[in-house]
Protein backbone atom coordinates (compact mmCIF):
# COMPACT_ATOMS: atom_id res chain seq x y z
CA UNK A 1 0.00 0.00 0.00
CA UNK A 2 1.29 3.49 -1.08
CA UNK A 3 2.07 5.69 2.20
CA UNK A 4 -0.47 8.49 2.49
CA UNK A 5 1.29 11.88 3.22
CA UNK A 6 -1.11 14.77 4.57
CA UNK A 7 -1.98 16.97 2.42
CA UNK A 8 -0.56 19.77 5.35
CA UNK A 9 2.99 20.66 6.74
CA UNK A 10 3.82 22.06 10.08
CA UNK A 11 3.89 25.64 10.14
CA UNK A 12 2.97 26.63 7.16
CA UNK A 13 0.00 28.84 6.70
CA UNK A 14 -3.18 27.92 4.17
CA UNK A 15 -6.62 29.47 3.27
CA UNK A 16 -9.33 26.71 4.66
CA UNK A 17 -12.82 26.81 4.61
CA UNK A 18 -14.86 25.36 7.65
CA UNK A 19 -17.31 23.10 7.00
CA UNK A 20 -18.12 21.84 10.44
CA UNK A 21 -17.91 22.12 13.71
CA UNK A 22 -16.19 20.06 16.72
CA UNK A 23 -17.86 18.75 19.88
CA UNK A 24 -15.37 21.16 21.77
CA UNK A 25 -16.56 24.06 19.73
CA UNK A 26 -13.31 24.19 17.03
CA UNK A 27 -13.98 24.97 13.66
CA UNK A 28 -13.52 22.03 11.33
CA UNK A 29 -11.53 22.79 7.83
CA UNK A 30 -10.95 20.67 4.95
CA UNK A 31 -8.06 20.68 2.85
CA UNK A 32 -8.03 18.11 0.00
CA UNK A 33 -10.51 15.99 2.40
CA UNK A 34 -7.97 15.91 4.99
CA UNK A 35 -9.92 17.47 8.55
CA UNK A 36 -7.69 20.23 10.67
CA UNK A 37 -8.93 21.28 14.14
CA UNK A 38 -8.88 25.43 14.48
CA UNK A 39 -10.14 26.89 17.72
CA UNK A 40 -12.30 29.89 16.84
CA UNK A 41 -13.47 28.87 13.47
CA UNK A 42 -17.00 28.79 12.52
CA UNK A 43 -18.48 27.03 9.37
CA UNK A 44 -19.45 29.22 6.41
CA UNK A 45 -16.05 31.22 7.25
CA UNK A 46 -12.97 31.46 5.11
CA UNK A 47 -9.22 31.76 7.26
CA UNK A 48 -5.95 32.15 6.94
CA UNK A 49 -4.77 28.94 9.36
CA UNK A 50 -1.45 28.26 10.49
CA UNK A 51 -0.81 24.68 10.72
CA UNK A 52 0.58 23.71 14.11
CA UNK A 53 0.59 19.89 14.29
CA UNK A 54 -0.03 17.13 11.58
CA UNK A 55 -1.40 13.46 12.40
CA UNK A 56 -1.63 10.92 10.05
CA UNK A 57 -5.58 11.47 9.75
CA UNK A 58 -6.11 15.11 10.85
CA UNK A 59 -4.46 18.04 12.03
CA UNK A 60 -4.84 21.23 14.15
CA UNK A 61 -4.23 24.86 13.00
CA UNK A 62 -4.39 28.19 14.78
CA UNK A 63 -6.61 30.73 13.04
CA UNK A 64 -4.49 33.97 11.85
CA UNK A 65 -7.02 36.17 9.78
CA UNK A 66 -10.69 35.75 9.04
CA UNK A 67 -11.27 36.56 5.11
CA UNK A 68 -14.97 35.70 4.78
CA UNK A 69 -17.09 36.07 8.03
CA UNK A 70 -20.25 34.14 8.96
CA UNK A 71 -23.01 35.62 9.46
CA UNK A 72 -23.56 34.23 12.65
CA UNK A 73 -20.17 35.18 14.03
CA UNK A 74 -20.34 37.60 17.09
CA UNK A 75 -18.36 39.47 19.65
CA UNK A 76 -17.76 38.21 23.10
CA UNK A 77 -18.86 40.02 25.41
CA UNK A 78 -16.44 38.57 27.85
CA UNK A 79 -13.33 40.83 28.34
CA UNK A 80 -11.18 37.42 29.16
CA UNK A 81 -13.44 35.15 27.38
CA UNK A 82 -9.88 34.34 24.93
CA UNK A 83 -7.80 33.46 28.08
CA UNK A 84 -10.32 31.60 30.45
CA UNK A 85 -12.06 28.75 28.56
CA UNK A 86 -14.53 28.62 31.02
CA UNK A 87 -16.92 29.44 28.23
CA UNK A 88 -16.20 28.22 24.48
CA UNK A 89 -19.39 29.37 21.91
CA UNK A 90 -19.68 33.15 22.99
CA UNK A 91 -17.88 33.94 19.60
CA UNK A 92 -21.10 32.52 17.66
CA UNK A 93 -24.67 33.44 17.82
CA UNK A 94 -27.17 32.04 20.39
CA UNK A 95 -29.44 30.46 17.44
CA UNK A 96 -26.05 28.64 16.10
CA UNK A 97 -24.87 27.36 19.37
CA UNK A 98 -28.78 25.75 19.43
CA UNK A 99 -28.37 24.35 16.01
CA UNK A 100 -25.02 23.00 16.98
CA UNK A 101 -26.23 21.20 20.31
CA UNK A 102 -28.92 19.56 18.13
CA UNK A 103 -26.81 18.91 15.33
CA UNK A 104 -24.75 16.76 18.26
CA UNK A 105 -27.47 15.02 19.19
CA UNK A 106 -28.67 13.97 15.86
CA UNK A 107 -25.11 13.05 14.25
CA UNK A 108 -24.60 10.86 17.30
CA UNK A 109 -27.50 9.03 17.41
CA UNK A 110 -26.41 8.40 13.62
CA UNK A 111 -23.21 7.34 13.96
CA UNK A 112 -22.73 5.79 17.16
CA UNK A 113 -26.21 4.28 17.57
CA UNK A 114 -27.71 3.96 14.17
CA UNK A 115 -30.84 5.79 15.17
CA UNK A 116 -32.03 8.09 12.54
CA UNK A 117 -35.31 9.19 11.24
CA UNK A 118 -36.68 10.20 14.64
CA UNK A 119 -37.50 13.65 16.06
CA UNK A 120 -34.94 15.84 17.53
CA UNK A 121 -36.51 18.83 18.47
CA UNK A 122 -34.73 22.34 18.05
CA UNK A 123 -33.13 22.69 20.78
CA UNK A 124 -35.11 24.50 23.78
CA UNK A 125 -32.65 27.83 24.32
CA UNK A 126 -33.18 30.60 27.39
CA UNK A 127 -34.78 33.94 26.80
CA UNK A 128 -30.88 35.30 28.41
CA UNK A 129 -28.73 32.83 27.93
CA UNK A 130 -26.49 35.06 30.62
CA UNK A 131 -25.54 35.27 34.18
CA UNK A 132 -27.63 31.83 34.73
CA UNK A 133 -25.34 29.85 36.91
CA UNK A 134 -26.59 30.16 40.81
CA UNK A 135 -23.04 29.30 41.96
CA UNK A 136 -19.10 30.21 41.50
CA UNK A 137 -16.52 28.97 43.04
CA UNK A 138 -13.34 31.18 42.33
CA UNK A 139 -9.83 30.93 43.09
CA UNK A 140 -8.08 33.93 45.28
CA UNK A 141 -4.74 34.33 44.89
CA UNK A 142 -2.02 37.62 45.75
CA UNK A 143 -0.72 40.45 43.31
CA UNK A 144 1.41 43.25 44.65
CA UNK A 145 0.73 42.26 47.69
CA UNK A 146 -3.59 42.90 47.09
CA UNK A 147 -5.97 39.49 47.43
CA UNK A 148 -6.66 38.93 43.65
CA UNK A 149 -9.82 36.85 42.70
CA UNK A 150 -9.96 35.30 38.81
CA UNK A 151 -10.50 32.05 37.13
CA UNK A 152 -7.35 30.64 35.68
CA UNK A 153 -5.65 31.45 32.37
CA UNK A 154 -6.63 28.12 29.69
CA UNK A 155 -4.49 24.91 31.09
CA UNK A 156 -2.74 26.76 33.92
CA UNK A 157 -3.14 27.76 37.47
CA UNK A 158 -2.22 31.02 36.96
CA UNK A 159 -5.07 33.59 37.83
CA UNK A 160 -6.58 35.78 35.22
CA UNK A 161 -5.92 39.19 36.96
CA UNK A 162 -8.35 41.66 34.96
CA UNK A 163 -11.43 39.16 35.49
CA UNK A 164 -13.86 41.71 36.66
CA UNK A 165 -16.87 39.39 36.30
CA UNK A 166 -18.32 35.92 34.75
CA UNK A 167 -21.29 37.23 32.60
CA UNK A 168 -22.40 33.60 32.88
CA UNK A 169 -22.65 33.97 36.38
CA UNK A 170 -25.59 35.26 38.72
CA UNK A 171 -24.39 38.72 39.44
CA UNK A 172 -25.41 38.66 43.03
CA UNK A 173 -22.67 36.26 42.99
CA UNK A 174 -20.03 38.32 41.43
CA UNK A 175 -20.61 41.00 43.80
CA UNK A 176 -20.08 38.75 46.84
CA UNK A 177 -17.16 37.34 45.26
CA UNK A 178 -16.24 40.67 45.37
CA UNK A 179 -17.07 42.06 48.89
CA UNK A 180 -14.96 39.06 50.59
CA UNK A 181 -12.23 39.61 48.34
CA UNK A 182 -12.40 43.40 49.64
CA UNK A 183 -12.80 43.17 53.31
CA UNK A 184 -10.60 40.06 53.57
CA UNK A 185 -8.02 42.20 51.83
CA UNK A 186 -8.59 45.24 54.30
CA UNK A 187 -8.73 42.47 57.34
CA UNK A 188 -5.02 41.53 55.76
CA UNK A 189 -5.95 37.89 55.48
CA UNK A 190 -3.51 36.04 53.40
CA UNK A 191 -4.00 34.19 50.07
CA UNK A 192 -3.23 30.88 49.86
CA UNK A 193 0.12 30.12 47.86
CA UNK A 194 -0.27 26.99 45.93
CA UNK A 195 3.42 26.94 45.40
CA UNK A 196 4.55 27.15 48.61
CA UNK A 197 1.36 25.51 50.03
CA UNK A 198 1.20 28.46 52.51
CA UNK A 199 -1.10 31.21 53.17
CA UNK A 200 -4.62 31.21 53.98
CA UNK A 201 -8.00 31.67 51.46
CA UNK A 202 -7.88 29.31 48.68
CA UNK A 203 -11.01 30.08 47.27
CA UNK A 204 -14.13 31.72 47.62
CA UNK A 205 -17.82 29.76 46.23
CA UNK A 206 -20.82 31.73 46.48
CA UNK A 207 -24.61 30.15 45.83
CA UNK A 208 -27.48 31.70 45.70
CA UNK A 209 -30.94 30.68 45.46
CA UNK A 210 -32.45 31.80 42.25
CA UNK A 211 -36.19 31.67 43.47
CA UNK A 212 -35.44 32.42 47.14
CA UNK A 213 -32.53 35.04 46.66
CA UNK A 214 -30.75 33.55 49.27
CA UNK A 215 -27.08 33.50 49.26
CA UNK A 216 -24.31 31.17 51.15
CA UNK A 217 -21.02 32.37 51.56
CA UNK A 218 -18.13 29.08 51.60
CA UNK A 219 -14.89 30.04 52.44
CA UNK A 220 -12.20 27.24 51.64
CA UNK A 221 -9.02 27.61 53.75
CA UNK A 222 -5.81 25.44 54.13
CA UNK A 223 -6.08 26.15 57.98
CA UNK A 224 -8.57 26.09 59.80
CA UNK A 225 -8.03 29.07 62.20
CA UNK A 226 -8.26 32.13 60.08
CA UNK A 227 -7.15 35.69 61.74
CA UNK A 228 -10.17 38.35 61.57
CA UNK A 229 -12.47 35.73 60.61
CA UNK A 230 -15.37 36.83 63.06
CA UNK A 231 -14.98 40.53 61.69
CA UNK A 232 -14.92 39.15 58.33
CA UNK A 233 -18.07 37.74 59.02
CA UNK A 234 -20.26 40.20 60.81
CA UNK A 235 -18.99 42.89 57.83
CA UNK A 236 -20.21 40.57 55.21
CA UNK A 237 -23.79 40.00 57.15
CA UNK A 238 -24.32 43.41 58.44
CA UNK A 239 -23.69 44.70 55.04
CA UNK A 240 -25.75 41.91 53.03
CA UNK A 241 -28.87 40.71 54.29
CA UNK A 242 -29.19 38.11 52.00
CA UNK A 243 -26.47 36.35 53.24
CA UNK A 244 -28.24 33.61 55.42
CA UNK A 245 -25.26 31.03 55.72
CA UNK A 246 -21.47 31.46 56.09
CA UNK A 247 -19.45 28.48 55.96
CA UNK A 248 -15.94 27.71 56.15
CA UNK A 249 -14.53 24.79 54.17
CA UNK A 250 -10.66 23.53 55.15
CA UNK A 251 -8.77 21.87 52.50
CA UNK A 252 -5.38 21.25 53.92
CA UNK A 253 -4.05 19.13 51.05
CA UNK A 254 -1.53 20.00 48.61
CA UNK A 255 -4.62 19.45 45.73
CA UNK A 256 -6.06 20.52 42.76
CA UNK A 257 -9.51 19.26 44.66
CA UNK A 258 -11.31 22.28 45.69
CA UNK A 259 -13.58 21.24 48.93
CA UNK A 260 -11.73 19.58 51.77
CA UNK A 261 -13.16 16.65 53.96
CA UNK A 262 -14.28 19.61 57.22
CA UNK A 263 -16.86 21.95 56.90
CA UNK A 264 -17.99 24.00 59.49
CA UNK A 265 -21.05 26.60 59.75
CA UNK A 266 -19.88 30.16 60.68
CA UNK A 267 -22.67 31.68 60.98
CA UNK A 268 -26.32 31.52 59.98
CA UNK A 269 -28.02 28.38 58.65
CA UNK A 270 -26.42 25.36 57.76
CA UNK A 271 -28.63 25.15 54.45
CA UNK A 272 -30.18 27.97 52.07
CA UNK A 273 -33.06 27.10 50.08
CA UNK A 274 -34.35 26.94 47.03
CA UNK A 275 -37.50 26.10 44.51
CA UNK A 276 -37.52 24.55 41.07
CA UNK A 277 -41.41 24.47 40.25
CA UNK A 278 -43.45 23.42 43.19
CA UNK A 279 -39.96 21.51 44.69
CA UNK A 280 -38.29 23.16 47.48
CA UNK A 281 -34.86 22.02 48.22
CA UNK A 282 -32.42 22.66 51.33
CA UNK A 283 -28.59 22.96 49.50
CA UNK A 284 -25.86 22.66 52.22
CA UNK A 285 -21.99 23.69 51.09
CA UNK A 286 -21.68 20.51 49.84
CA UNK A 287 -24.65 19.20 48.17
CA UNK A 288 -24.87 18.86 44.13
CA UNK A 289 -27.51 21.11 42.95
CA UNK A 290 -28.43 21.91 39.32
CA UNK A 291 -26.39 25.41 38.35
CA UNK A 292 -29.30 26.41 36.20
CA UNK A 293 -32.65 26.05 37.61
CA UNK A 294 -34.71 28.05 34.78
CA UNK A 295 -33.74 25.00 32.19
CA UNK A 296 -33.53 22.30 34.45
CA UNK A 297 -37.31 23.23 35.06
CA UNK A 298 -38.08 22.89 31.54
CA UNK A 299 -35.61 19.75 31.47
CA UNK A 300 -37.48 18.28 33.95
CA UNK A 301 -41.20 18.79 32.87
CA UNK A 302 -40.22 17.61 29.15
CA UNK A 303 -39.25 14.47 31.47
CA UNK A 304 -42.32 14.72 33.22
CA UNK A 305 -44.34 14.83 30.06
CA UNK A 306 -41.93 11.68 28.79
CA UNK A 307 -43.19 9.95 31.82
CA UNK A 308 -46.64 10.59 31.07
CA UNK A 309 -47.71 9.51 34.59
CA UNK A 310 -51.59 8.99 35.45
CA UNK A 311 -50.67 8.46 39.25
CA UNK A 312 -50.74 4.61 39.29
CA UNK A 313 -47.57 3.86 38.48
CA UNK A 314 -44.68 2.26 39.99
CA UNK A 315 -41.37 4.72 39.15
CA UNK A 316 -37.55 4.13 39.36
CA UNK A 317 -35.13 7.24 39.31
CA UNK A 318 -31.37 5.70 38.69
CA UNK A 319 -28.70 8.49 39.31
CA UNK A 320 -31.29 10.36 41.40
CA UNK A 321 -28.72 12.61 43.20
CA UNK A 322 -30.57 14.70 45.78
CA UNK A 323 -33.77 13.60 44.95
CA UNK A 324 -34.32 16.64 42.18
CA UNK A 325 -36.36 14.57 39.38
CA UNK A 326 -37.59 11.62 41.98
CA UNK A 327 -39.83 14.51 43.75
CA UNK A 328 -40.85 15.90 40.80
CA UNK A 329 -42.10 12.47 39.82
CA UNK A 330 -43.48 11.91 43.31
CA UNK A 331 -46.16 14.34 42.39
CA UNK A 332 -47.70 12.53 39.60
CA UNK A 333 -46.54 8.81 40.88
CA UNK A 334 -47.81 6.36 42.94
CA UNK A 335 -44.66 5.31 43.93
CA UNK A 336 -41.08 6.34 43.51
CA UNK A 337 -38.12 4.63 43.83
CA UNK A 338 -34.57 6.66 43.71
CA UNK A 339 -30.91 5.02 43.77
CA UNK A 340 -27.72 7.07 44.35
CA UNK A 341 -23.79 6.59 44.99
CA UNK A 342 -23.53 8.99 46.98
CA UNK A 343 -24.69 8.67 50.40
CA UNK A 344 -24.69 12.67 51.14
CA UNK A 345 -26.97 12.96 48.16
CA UNK A 346 -29.29 10.15 49.43
CA UNK A 347 -29.49 12.11 52.72
CA UNK A 348 -30.52 15.46 51.01
CA UNK A 349 -32.95 13.54 49.47
CA UNK A 350 -34.60 12.25 52.24
CA UNK A 351 -34.31 15.85 53.67
CA UNK A 352 -35.70 17.39 50.45
CA UNK A 353 -38.91 14.72 50.51
CA UNK A 354 -39.58 15.58 54.05
CA UNK A 355 -39.18 19.50 53.22
CA UNK A 356 -42.58 19.04 50.76
CA UNK A 357 -44.21 16.46 52.71
CA UNK A 358 -43.63 14.19 49.49
CA UNK A 359 -44.18 10.24 51.43
CA UNK A 360 -44.33 8.24 48.08
CA UNK A 361 -40.81 8.30 47.41
CA UNK A 362 -37.98 5.31 48.87
CA UNK A 363 -34.25 6.63 47.98
CA UNK A 364 -31.57 4.16 48.49
CA UNK A 365 -27.44 4.07 48.24
CA UNK A 366 -26.08 2.24 46.17
CA UNK A 367 -24.20 1.65 42.80
CA UNK A 368 -27.73 1.91 40.41
CA UNK A 369 -26.36 -1.61 38.55
CA UNK A 370 -26.41 -3.49 41.60
CA UNK A 371 -29.43 -2.35 43.17
CA UNK A 372 -31.66 -2.53 40.07
CA UNK A 373 -31.15 -6.54 39.71
CA UNK A 374 -31.69 -6.35 43.29
CA UNK A 375 -34.85 -4.87 43.12
CA UNK A 376 -35.89 -7.35 40.24
CA UNK A 377 -35.08 -10.33 42.51
CA UNK A 378 -37.78 -8.76 44.83
CA UNK A 379 -40.62 -8.72 42.30
CA UNK A 380 -40.18 -5.18 41.85
CA UNK A 381 -42.41 -3.88 38.40
CA UNK A 382 -41.57 -0.36 37.73
CA UNK A 383 -44.24 1.33 34.59
CA UNK A 384 -41.70 3.46 33.84
CA UNK A 385 -37.90 3.95 34.53
CA UNK A 386 -36.21 7.11 34.74
CA UNK A 387 -31.93 7.41 34.00
CA UNK A 388 -30.07 10.45 34.59
CA UNK A 389 -26.30 9.08 34.40
CA UNK A 390 -23.11 11.03 34.96
CA UNK A 391 -21.06 11.84 31.35
CA UNK A 392 -19.90 7.76 30.78
CA UNK A 393 -23.90 6.63 30.67
CA UNK A 394 -25.13 3.54 32.03
CA UNK A 395 -23.51 0.15 33.11
CA UNK A 396 -24.22 -2.53 30.86
CA UNK A 397 -25.76 -4.33 33.43
CA UNK A 398 -28.22 -1.70 34.07
CA UNK A 399 -29.34 -1.30 30.72
CA UNK A 400 -29.97 -5.02 30.62
CA UNK A 401 -31.88 -4.90 34.39
CA UNK A 402 -34.08 -2.66 32.49
CA UNK A 403 -34.25 -4.91 29.36
CA UNK A 404 -35.77 -7.41 31.71
CA UNK A 405 -37.98 -5.45 34.26
CA UNK A 406 -40.05 -4.37 30.89
CA UNK A 407 -40.88 -0.86 31.60
CA UNK A 408 -43.65 0.35 29.59
CA UNK A 409 -41.79 3.38 28.79
CA UNK A 410 -37.86 4.55 29.66
CA UNK A 411 -36.59 8.10 29.61
CA UNK A 412 -33.43 9.34 29.91
CA UNK A 413 -31.77 12.38 30.60
CA UNK A 414 -28.29 12.64 29.33
CA UNK A 415 -25.44 15.57 29.52
CA UNK A 416 -22.98 13.48 26.67
CA UNK A 417 -25.30 12.32 23.39
CA UNK A 418 -22.61 9.63 22.90
CA UNK A 419 -23.00 7.49 25.24
CA UNK A 420 -26.37 8.11 24.90
CA UNK A 421 -26.56 6.65 21.78
CA UNK A 422 -24.39 3.54 22.57
CA UNK A 423 -26.73 3.45 25.61
CA UNK A 424 -29.89 3.36 23.21
CA UNK A 425 -28.58 0.82 20.97
CA UNK A 426 -28.43 -1.55 23.36
CA UNK A 427 -31.99 -0.68 24.49
CA UNK A 428 -33.36 -0.61 20.67
CA UNK A 429 -31.60 -4.14 20.16
CA UNK A 430 -33.34 -5.20 23.26
CA UNK A 431 -37.09 -4.64 21.93
CA UNK A 432 -37.42 -0.98 22.86
CA UNK A 433 -38.01 2.12 20.50
CA UNK A 434 -36.45 5.74 20.68
CA UNK A 435 -39.57 7.87 19.86
CA UNK A 436 -38.00 11.51 20.33
CA UNK A 437 -35.67 13.29 22.10
CA UNK A 438 -35.63 16.76 23.22
CA UNK A 439 -32.04 18.84 23.78
CA UNK A 440 -32.18 21.53 26.38
CA UNK A 441 -29.72 24.28 26.99
CA UNK A 442 -28.22 24.27 30.55
CA UNK A 443 -25.24 25.79 30.09
CA UNK A 444 -25.47 28.20 27.23
CA UNK A 445 -21.89 29.73 25.74
CA UNK A 446 -20.25 26.44 26.56
CA UNK A 447 -20.10 23.25 24.93
CA UNK A 448 -21.98 21.31 27.02
CA UNK A 449 -25.17 19.42 25.34
CA UNK A 450 -27.72 17.38 27.72
CA UNK A 451 -31.33 16.19 26.39
CA UNK A 452 -34.28 14.22 27.06
CA UNK A 453 -35.20 10.52 25.33
CA UNK A 454 -38.12 9.07 25.63
CA UNK A 455 -38.09 5.45 24.94
CA UNK A 456 -41.10 2.98 24.58
CA UNK A 457 -41.58 -1.14 24.31
CA UNK A 458 -41.98 -2.20 21.45
N1 LIG B 1 -30.75 13.30 38.69
C1 LIG B 1 -29.95 14.13 39.53
C2 LIG B 1 -28.43 13.91 39.43
C3 LIG B 1 -27.88 13.40 38.14
S1 LIG B 1 -26.12 13.49 38.05
C4 LIG B 1 -30.29 15.58 39.31
O1 LIG B 1 -30.83 15.94 38.29
O2 LIG B 1 -30.01 16.38 40.20
C5 LIG B 1 -25.67 11.78 38.05
C6 LIG B 1 -25.66 11.16 39.43
O3 LIG B 1 -25.28 9.79 39.31
C7 LIG B 1 -24.67 11.77 40.41
O4 LIG B 1 -25.37 12.19 41.55
C8 LIG B 1 -23.69 10.61 40.73
O5 LIG B 1 -23.26 10.63 42.07
C9 LIG B 1 -24.54 9.41 40.47
N2 LIG B 1 -23.86 8.13 40.15
C10 LIG B 1 -22.70 7.96 39.46
N3 LIG B 1 -22.46 6.65 39.28
C11 LIG B 1 -23.48 5.97 39.86
C12 LIG B 1 -23.80 4.59 39.97
N4 LIG B 1 -23.00 3.64 39.48
N5 LIG B 1 -24.94 4.25 40.61
C13 LIG B 1 -25.76 5.21 41.12
N6 LIG B 1 -25.50 6.53 41.03
C14 LIG B 1 -24.38 6.91 40.41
Amino acid sequence: MTKITPPVKKNETIEVEFVDITHEGAGVGKVDGFPLFVPNGLPGETAQVKVIKVKKNFGFGRLLEITSQSADRVEPPCNVYHKCGGCQLQHMSYEMQLDMKRNQVQSSLKKIGHIEGIPIHPTIGMEDPWRYRNKVQIPVGEKNGELITGFYRKQTHEIIDDMERCIITDEVNDRMVDAVREIANRLGIQAYDEEHHRGTLRHIMVRSGQVTKQTMIVLITRTEKVPQLETLISELTETYPHIKSVVQNINTDRTNVILGKKTKVLWGEEYIYDEIGDVKFAISAKSFYQVNPTQTKKLYDKALEYADLSGNETVIDAYCGIGTISLFLAQKAKKVYGVEIVPEAISDAKENAKLNHIDNVEFYVGQAEKVMPWWQAQGLKPDVIVVDPPRKGCDEVLLHAMLEMKPKRIVYVSCNPSTLARDLRVLEDGGYHTKEVQPVDMFPQTTHVECVALIDRV
